[in-house]
């Protein structure tokens, strides 16, 4: 990989066929799974490709785009990994294999938004077989008209003083809460997590098994982008500070990235309904060791990623395609989860790439 900027695709479509073709650039087993949206031509796929051992003792997975938007990003930290494994980096050890999970909600990163075909946020669909896709955090009623006006954006909206305000007056962990936990009963809203299972949700349900092999150690990457310091990551546990878990996380990948769940001044909110929740809980389970970060890597203000979400959710809702309005909603959403930035890129690809590594290294030492 010379140039890492290179890495960095135009569009969805333009992403997957170059995954596809790293991917089969070095003799990766390739699966395409499409998910069926009248008139998507081409088909949008969750492409899944997998490098290394056929019956892996360990098994290292890397998703992308479960937020649609943030497959710019995820997709070329695949991409860098698989062009570094076709320049002659080190294989994979001969028990480990890695899985790439391309674009886990292909219509968000095809339509530039975080939701998938039916406004739902993947991260809060994957609820267990016990929970309803039903209600709303408290305080996330009261906050509705201001996340989610049912109007199309305009131009000069206050959205920012609003939003300070609401954090002076809640404080901002309850806020967080409120919003970003997740909600099942505003289907236009933001941070809706569905009201069924997803395709995409499905999808993955029914393949991660398989996507394992018999390995019985998991170490799962899912790449985000969006909270936290400008160009920095933070690797986000579902394990608490006071789990024996602990230890291995830290002494596999940088210590000052790692944050346990319960962390007090954590990057995280409460979510219900995670990728990383229901993985570990359904696969992690007897003698399989799952082990799951959520990579997020930072961007712009909290209050500002807000707003672009706000912005564009409005303008799919509300607005015209096609018009400046729209398209400057579309433009602003990308920068916040994947900013133009060169040196933003950069760092975010050297981070990424080093985080794989260091999962692969310590997956032989676990
Ligand atoms: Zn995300």
């Amino acid at each position: 990989m010379s140039n890492p900027l290179d890495l960095f695709s135009s569009d969805y479509h333009v992403a997957a066929s170059r995954f596809r073709e790293a991917a089969a650039r070095v003799g990766a087993r390739l699966e395409q799974h499409a998910i069926h949206e009248p008139g998507e031509t081409p088909a949008l796929t969750i492409d899944v490709a997998t490098v290394g051992s056929a019956r892996p003792r360990q098994t290292i997975i890397v998703s992308s785009g479960v937020h649609g938007i943030e497959g710019f990003f995820g997709s070329a930290i695949q991409l860098g990994w698989l062009s570094r494994l076709a320049s002659g980096a080190l294989l994979p050890p001969d028990d480990v294999s890695v899985v790439l999970l391309h674009a886990v909600n292909p219509f968000g990163f095809a339509h530039r938004r975080r939701t998938n075909e039916d406004n739902v946020d993947l991260n809060r669909n994957f609820l267990d077989a016990t929970k309803p896709y039903e209600g709303a955090p408290d305080g996330y009623a009261s906050l509705d008209p201001l996340l989610n006006p049912a109007s199309p954006p305009f131009r000069l909206d206050p959205f920012r003083l609003k939003a300070l305000w609401y954090i002076q007056r809640l404080g901002m962990p309850a806020l967080k809460a409120a919003v970003a936990g997740g909600q099942y009963q505003f289907p236009r809203g933001l941070f809706f997590g569905g009201h069924r299972e997803a395709a995409s949700t499905r999808l993955v349900r029914t393949h991660l098994r398989h996507w394992l092999g018999d390995a019985d150690r998991v170490v799962h990457i899912d790449l985000h982008s969006g909270l936290g310091a400008c160009a920095r990551h933070r690797l986000l546990l579902l394990d608490t500070a006071d789990s024996p878990e602990l230890r291995w996380y830290r002494e596999t990948f940088d210590p000052e990235t790692v944050e346990p769940a319960s962390d007090a001044e954590a990057t995280a909110y409460d979510t219900s309904g995670t990728l990383g929740g229901w993985a570990m809980a359904s696969l992690g389970s007897g003698s399989v060791r799952y082990r799951f970060v959520t990579a997020e890597f930072g961007t712009y203000s909290l209050v500002r990623v807000l707003g672009a979400l706000r912005a564009e959710n409005r303008a799919h809702h509300f607005g015209r395609p096609g018009t400046r309005t729209f398209e400057r909603t579309k433009t602003e959403l990308l920068e916040c989860f994947c900013p133009r930035s060169e040196q933003w890129r950069r760092a975010v690809i050297g981070q990424g790439l080093g985080t794989i590594e260091r999962a692969i290294s310590g997956a032989i030492h676990a």
